[in-house]
């Protein structure tokens, strides 16, 4: 497949066969839904107004029209797949629909750096699940030792906490380091002392390299789906930065969970790959021992191999440097697990909420997805081009990319991106 008017390289994150789904601001201030190819966008707003995305499982249906993709996840898969086809046939060297019309190209294609991309759903709900066995192991071992690693419920559900939606922000966003409550420090008796909690900015503020999913259409309250029905649920996926303020999220989470250490913050990637695009890339999940219950016993199994960086660069450096490689496909628990435990007590899912994976780590030192994994709670400085990190530092960039790689090119998700700015106190 090639298209003749766009090209595309082989390392381009967005060949025709991704087709990925976004939302952007063009410089004429219209907000528009669209695609990706190579460097252009492809406003579906547009192509679907002049009559040109009309697919008969739409019955004559607009759905690009509402500014966010909200009502196409809600399509279903019939939908999602006439449409992808329809686009692929119109953005084909064959097709001269768009290949020999310059006015229709001058119309609906346009230079990706011209555009502003948004949030591309309106996210009703959050979750954030916590499906890495490498980083809960990790976690549990720092903060419970070796033998206590893992909690008597991790190998038995996924894990998972509520997040707040109205805290996710586009790439690009800044991040201003939040202050909060943080334990006692330590009495010099080593005792624990009579001191009371201090307050202020967060000293160990972190990122957590992780994916999420897109919900399409949704589960009626107190129906719950089944495992095997669990993938028609799913529309997409993109790259997710979950900032942990690691002090205030030490001194909050018992008994009830994550909460101001987690909600200030959450970063995603513009760009929603299709389970569509990245059928591809399907794999084995690991396997799980011991089985899980009936409701989560997935016989499928499917999990994808997706490539994953995180970098970081400072606010004095020229370049940015990499900090970790890992995979989706590391994750004990899959999607289809995640989205049947979900809804299993008959909690309802809706179109655009978004489930995150948790954060992705792997079996090696170099593919540990957090600062804290990385620097094994502060106490391993993490080496960043000619300075050293514990935690992140005012003016610090942190940047996750992810791809697969096919034969020749690649379906990639492009990266999201955010700096640190320094907290809002007064002392
Ligand atoms: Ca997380």
């Amino acid at each position: 497949m090639q298209c003749s008017f766009v090209p595309v390289s082989a390392e381009s994150h967005f060949p025709i066969q991704n087709l990925p789904y976004g939302v952007c601001r063009r410089p004429s201030g219209e907000r528009c839904i669209v695609t990706a190819l190579g460097d252009y966008i492809v406003d579906l707003t547009a192509l679907e107004a002049l009559g040109l995305l009309a697919v008969p499982a739409l019955q004559g249906r607009r759905v690009f029209g509402s500014g966010t993709l909200n009502t196409f996840m809600a399509q279903g898969r019939t939908v999602w797949k006439d449409v992808r086809q329809r686009l692929q046939q119109l953005l084909d060297a064959q097709e001269p629909t768009l290949r020999d019309n310059a006015a229709l190209q001058a119309r609906v294609l346009a230079p990706m750096a011209e555009v502003e991309m948004l949030l591309p759903a309106d996210i009703g709900d959050y979750t954030d699940f916590y499906s890495s066995r490498e980083h809960a192991s990790n976690v549990g071992t720092m903060f419970r030792g070796p033998d206590k690693a893992l909690q008597p419920n991790w190998l038995y559900l996924p894990v998972a906490y509520h997040g707040r939606s109205s805290s996710i922000i586009a790439s690009g966003t800044d991040v201003r380091r939040p202050c909060g409550q943080m334990a006692p420090p330590a009495s010099p008796s080593g005792t624990g002392g009579s001191a009371g909690p201090i307050y202020g900015p967060s000293q160990a503020l972190d990122f957590e390299l992780e994916m999420a999913v897109f919900i399409g259409p949704g589960n009626a309250l107190g129906q719950p789906i089944p495992i095997t029905q669990a993938e028609d649920h799913l529309f997409g996926m993109v790259i997710l930065n979950d900032w942990s303020a690691r002090d205030i999220q030490a001194w909050e989470y018992v008994p009830l969970g994550p909460f101001l250490g987690k909600n200030f913050a959450t970063s995603i990637s513009p760009w929603v790959v299709t389970m569509e695009a990245l059928a591809p890339f399907r794999v084995t999940a690991p396997p799980q021992d011991p089985p899980p219950l009936p409701y989560l016993h997935d016989p499928a199994r499917i999990t994808y191999d997706i490539h994953l960086e995180v970098y970081l660069q400072g606010e004095k450096m020229n370049q940015a440097t990499r900090l970790c490689t890992s995979n989706f496909r590391y994750l004990y628990w899959t999607l289809a697990q995640q989205t049947a435990h979900h809804t299993v007590n008959g909690c309802n899912l809706r179109p655009g909420d978004l489930l995150a994976s948790g954060t992705i780590s792997g079996p090696t030192p170099d593919s540990y997805g957090s600062l804290l994994e990385l620097s094994w709670r502060g106490t391993r400085p993490v080496r960043v081009g000619d300075e050293t990190r514990t935690f992140l530092l005012d003016g610090d960039r942190v940047t996750m990319t992810a791809w697969c790689q096919g034969e020749g090119y690649r379906v990639g998700f492009g990266s999201v991106t955010a700096a640190i700015t320094p907290a809002l106190w007064a002392g």
